[in-house]
């Protein structure tokens, strides 16, 4: 390193552009392998909180703005931007369990599934982390958190209890429902607006659940319109200890090889095993049951067998592109039939061999607590495309585009997990809460010392793009 900065102020190490390992320090940890161009002027990889604290007051003293990476799990790489100051807090991942509240803390960059959930498992707890293992619980909590049974037990950010946060001026303080309720509010929802460094997470833990059943129906995807008519009636119905996912993907194929089949997944979290099995009855009243190329039914699960089946869906540094949307236009059956018309390209289309769609159920809709994440509907839908060779970019990127446009009639906006903002701007937070928002970011970090929502239009966030011009008005 050649500069004025003063490494031996840190117990970790500033990466400058010039380094042997400046590219790691930069990318090495995102996700996806389709990798941004844009350049930070200097990387910390933080050891300690007071490291944090330090990167936070140098880059005040330098003019930086300051941007985080926990897990690197971000699809558009938010932790890598244009200038200023990357604080990677990977090693942040130091967990504490407290026998009498049941609550855990847990540093920012603790991998939800492969560190957390086992941690929890073996003193007969559970927290409800993100579907693939690795994802860092930083992000994915600021953001809401969708994590398993979501639309029975919550969003996973509905269970923080408190942060501990290092604010604009470097200082660290803890907010929960009495102290700082303003930064407790934002932690649960902002995103990457969050106008501050989560150092640490307090989460309520649930007790472990006593069983786990398994149900999977393949179809042809041509039974797609039929099925997903029937999921929209039925998913209702279906008891909220049960994660409904319907899922477009390759698949192994009893007649041998592999080909793409629409699946419909119940998987039920029972108090014992004849709880599981009975909770995904309803799943056999599908009217093409007797069509499907395979039936799974009710099978006794682990949640390692869960995880290990994430990892093998979600190759680590392919390139994937995606896009979500909260559907919305229920309780009318003309709403089902345009819902289901207007998300049928999503699971029926996918240019790429290892490319998926996911359908979630969010049903029935339960009412949020007052926080910033604030806008959800009835189902959710992703779809993304995965592929090595970055020359298939253009061809991947129309094909997400067109599906999307043709889901527009139908889409309430989107949840920031799955976003990008610089190809694609949608509303994903309510009108009010995003006002207050922006009064807490105004208080906290009036210099605006962290980076917001990277966005190509920075002046319309929050709004769908197909109202921009009335939001400008
Ligand atoms: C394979 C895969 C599977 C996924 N599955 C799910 C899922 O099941 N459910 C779901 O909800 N999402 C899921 N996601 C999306 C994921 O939750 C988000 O991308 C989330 O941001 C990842 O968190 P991270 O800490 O790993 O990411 P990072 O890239 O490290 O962080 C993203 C951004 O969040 C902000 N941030 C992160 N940590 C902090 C902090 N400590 N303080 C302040 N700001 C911070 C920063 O702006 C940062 O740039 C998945 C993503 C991938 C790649």
């Amino acid at each position: 390193m050649t500069s004025d900065l003063d490494a031996s102020a840190f117990d970790g190490r500033i990466v400058l552009p010039g380094d042997a390992d400046w590219e790691d320090a930069r990318v090495g940890r995102v996700f996806n392998g389709r990798r941004p161009g844009r350049q930070p002027d200097a990387v910390l990889v933080a050891e300690s909180v007071e490291d944090v604290q330090r990167g936070v007051r140098l880059a005040a003293a330098k003019g930086w703005t300051v941007a985080v990476r926990s897990g690197g799990h971000s699809w558009a790489a938010w932790s890598v931007r244009d200038g200023g100051l990357l604080i990677d807090l990977r090693a942040l991942t130091d967990l504490a369990y407290d026998e009498d509240s049941h609550v855990v803390s847990a540093g920012p960059a603790t991998k939800g599934g492969e560190v957390l959930s086992p941690y929890l498992e073996e003193r007969g707890r559970f927290f409800h982390g993100g579907h693939c293992p690795t994802v860092g619980i930083g992000g994915f909590l600021l953001q809401g958190g969708q994590g398993w049974n979501q639309r029975g037990w919550g969003w996973a950010a509905e269970s923080v209890v408190a942060v501990d946060v290092v604010t604009a001026d470097g200082e660290l303080v803890r907010a929960d429902a009495h102290h700082n309720s303003d930064l407790y509010w934002a932690a649960r929802g902002a995103g990457p607006a969050f106008p501050g460094i989560v150092v640490r997470f307090h989460l309520a833990t649930r007790p472990l659940f006593g069983a786990l059943a398994h149900t999977v129906h393949g179809y042809e995807l041509d039974d797609f319109t039929e099925v997903m008519t029937w999921l929209y009636d039925t998913h209702h119905r279906v008891p909220d200890n049960v994660e409904i996912v319907a899922v477009s993907m390759p698949v192994p194929v009893p007649d041998g090889g592999e080909r793409r089949l629409f699946l419909v997944t119940g998987l039920a979290f029972g108090d014992d095993e004849a709880h599981a099995r009975d909770s995904l009855a309803a799943f056999n009243t599908s009217p093409a049951l007797d069509r499907a190329v395979f039936v799974q039914d009710a099978a006794p699960s682990t949640l390692a067998q869960q995880r290990e089946e994430q990892l093998r869906n979600n190759p680590e540094h392919w390139q994937y592109i995606c896009d979500n949307a909260w559907i919305d236009g229920e309780n009318t059956p003309a709403g089902v039939a345009a819902m289901v018309d207007g998300i049928r390209p999503l699971f029926t289309t996918n240019p790429t061999a290892h490319g998926f769609a996911i359908w979630m159920s969010n049903a029935p809709r339960r009412e949020l607590e007052d926080m910033a994440f604030s806008l959800h509907t009835d189902a959710y839908v992703a779809a993304y495309t995965v592929y090595e060779d970055p020359a298939e970019y253009a061809r991947n990127r129309a094909w997400v585009d067109e599906v999307f446009a043709h889901a527009e009639p139908v889409t309430a906006g989107q949840y920031l997990g799955d976003s990008d903002m610089t190809n694609r701007q949608l509303r994903f937070m309510a009108p009010d809460n995003w006002s207050k928002l922006q009064e807490i970011i105004a208080a906290r970090d009036p210099e605006g010392r962290f980076h917001r929502h990277l966005a190509a239009d920075p002046d319309t966030i929050n709004v769908n793009h197909w109202q921009r011009e009335e939001a400008r008005a």
